[in-house]
C-alpha cells in the first residue's frame, strides 16, 4: 500500500548527516548487522516514506517495527537528531495506513492499547494468570500465552497511595507523585518506598486522583491522538496543585512526561500548560538528596542497568549511580554494556519476541559475568524482563530490584 504525505518534521529528518557513529550503539544494529536495522537506515527509510519513494508496504514497516526506540542512538548523534519524535510521527503514520495481522491486531490494540493503560483493566486481566498459577495449569498454554505469563513477576504487589503523605520532620515543600499504570498493579510496594523516601527527604507527597496513563505506550506503538489525550488528562490533574515538582519512579514514563511539551505543540490550548507541566516532571533519582542517605556495608556486590527511558531519553546516568554507591559503598561494580537495551522497551517484549529474547540473554549474560548479587534499575519493564531472564538462566542467586526498594533495604535510608 503506499501512502505519502507529511507526517514527519523535515527539519527534524533533515539533521541527519548519515555520519554513522551512531550504527555501534543501536542493538538492533548490533544483534542484526544490517544497516536498515540501523538509526541511520531507518531514517531513510522514513524519509523515503515521506516523500513516497517508499510505500507503506510490509518490508519498511518490518525495520521500523524492530526498532526497540530506545534512543541510544540520540546519545550518541553527534548532530541532535530527535530520533524518538521522528519514530513516533513514523509509527503514527503507518498505524494509519498499514494493516495489521490479527494476531498483531489484537496485542497492539486491545492488549497493549485497551488493558494496560487502564489498571482496573489490568487487574482484571491478571486474575485468570493467578488462577493459573495457583493450579500450575500454565503447560496448557499455547507458548506466546506461556512467555507472557514468564514476564509478570512471581508476587503482583498492588497498592495504591494515600492522596497525601507528609514529610518527617519538617516539610521542604510538596511534590506531586504519578502513581503509574503497571507500577501500581505490580509494584504498589516500590511507590510506596518511592513516596516514603520523598517523605524521609522532607517532601509533603500529593497524588492526585485525576491522573491516568502516561500515554508513552500509545506515542511508542503510532497512537499519537491517544497519548495526547493522556497528557491533557494529567496536565488538569497536577496543574492546580501548588508543587515543588512532579515525581515518576518509571524511567518509560518520564520520559513521555517531560515531553508532553512536545506532544502538545500544535494545541494553542494547550502547548504552554504542556510545557509548564514538563518542566516540573523529575525522576525519583535526580531529585532525591544523595548526600542524605549513608553507607550501609550490606556486603552484597550490586550493579546497575541504565534504563535506556532514562539514560537515553532523559540523560540521567550519574544520579543513580550515586544513590546506589551511598549504599552500597565498595560492592558496586559496573556493567558492561549498561546502557544497552535488555529487550523490554515498553511492551516490545510482546510485539517482537524473538529480538527481545536476544538482548534479554545478552543483558542477563553481562549481569551474571559482573559477578554482582544484586541488580538495581529505574523501570518496571526492565525489572520484568530482567527478572524473566535471571529466571529462565537460572540465575536465582541473582535479585533485580528498583532502585527505591534497594534503597531502603535494612532501612538504612537517612533520616
Ligand atoms: S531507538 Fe534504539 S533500536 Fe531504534 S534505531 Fe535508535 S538505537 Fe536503534
Ligand atoms: S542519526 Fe546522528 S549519528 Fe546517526 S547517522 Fe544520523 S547524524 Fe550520524
Amino acid at each position: 500500500m503506499s501512502a505519502v504525505g507529511q507526517f514527519l518534521d523535515e527539519t527534524k529528518a533533515l539533521a541527519c548527516v548519515h555520519c554513522g557513529l551512531c550504527l555501534s550503539s543501536c542493538p538492533t544494529y548490533l544483534e542484526t548487522g544490517n544497516e536498515n536495522d540501523s538509526p541511520r537506515g531507518r531514517i531513510y527509510i522514513m524519509r523515503a516514506m515521506q516523500s513516497g519513494q517508499l510505500g507503506v508496504e510490509a518490508a519498511a514497516v518490518r525495520h521500523i517495527d524492530l526498532c526497540l526506540g530506545c534512543r541510544a542512538c540520540e546519545s550518541a548523534c553527534p548532530s541532535g537528531v530527535q530520533y524518538g519524535t521522528l519514530l513516533e510521527e513514523t509509527r503514527d503514520h503507518i498505524e494509519k495506513h498499514h494493516g495489521r495481522g490479527l494476531f498483531q491486531w489484537f496485542l497492539r490494540r486491545l492488549v497493549i492499547g485497551q488493558v494496560f493503560p487502564f489498571p482496573w483493566r489490568m487487574r482484571l486481566a491478571l486474575l485468570p494468570v493467578r488462577a493459573i498459577r495457583f493450579l500450575r495449569f500454565g503447560f496448557l498454554l499455547p507458548k506466546f500465552a506461556r512467555e507472557m505469563m514468564e514476564l509478570l513477576p512471581q508476587r503482583l504487589a498492588r497498592g495504591k497511595l494515600p492522596a497525601k503523605r507528609l514529610a518527617k520532620g519538617v516539610a521542604r515543600g510538596q511534590v506531586g507523585f504519578i502513581e503509574g499504570c503497571v507500577m501500581q498493579v505490580m509494584f504498589g510496594d516500590t511507590n510506596e518506598s518511592s513516596a516514603e523516601l520523598l517523605n524521609r527527604d522532607g517532601w509533603d507527597v500529593l497524588t492526585p486522583k485525576g491522573q491516568g496513563c502516561c500515554g508513552a505506550l500509545h506515542a511508542h506503538s503510532g497512537q499519537l491522538a491517544k497519548a495526547r489525550d493522556c497528557a491533557r488528562r494529567n496536565i488538569a490533574a497536577f496543574e492546580n496543585e501548588p508543587l515543588d515538582a512532579i515525581i515518576i519512579n518509571a524511567a518509560g514514563c518520564g520520559s513521555t512526561l517531560v515531553e508532553y511539551g512536545e506532544l502538545l505543540k500544535d494545541d494553542p490550548a494547550w502547548a504552554e500548560r504542556a510545557e509548564a507541566f514538563s518542566a516540573k516532571v523529575k525522576d525519583l533519582v535526580s531529585w532525591l538528596d544523595g548526600s542524605r542517605f549513608p553507607v550501609s556495608g550490606s556486603g552484597a556486590k550490586v550493579t546497575y542497568h541504565d534504563a535506556c527511558h532514562l539514560a537515553h531519553a532523559q540523560g540521567i546516568t550519574i544520579e543513580p549511580r550515586e544513590l546506589v554507591k551511598a549504599k552500597s559503598g565498595e560492592e558496586f561494580v559496573e556493567l558492561a554494556e549498561s546502557d544497552l537495551c535488555c529487550g523490554s522497551a515498553g511492551s516490545y517484549n510482546l510485539t517482537e519476541p524473538e529480538m527481545a529474547s536476544r538482548l534479554q540473554k545478552r543483558k542477563v549474560q553481562n549481569i551474571i559475568d559482573s559477578g554482582a548479587e544484586v541488580v538495581v534499575t529505574t523501570n518496571p519493564g526492565c525489572l520484568l524482563q530482567i527478572q524473566s531472564g535471571l529466571r529462565k538462566a537460572g540465575a536465582h542467586h541473582i535479585r533485580a530490584v528498583h532502585i527505591a526498594d534497594y534503597l531502603l533495604e535494612g532501612d538504612m535510608v537517612g533520616n
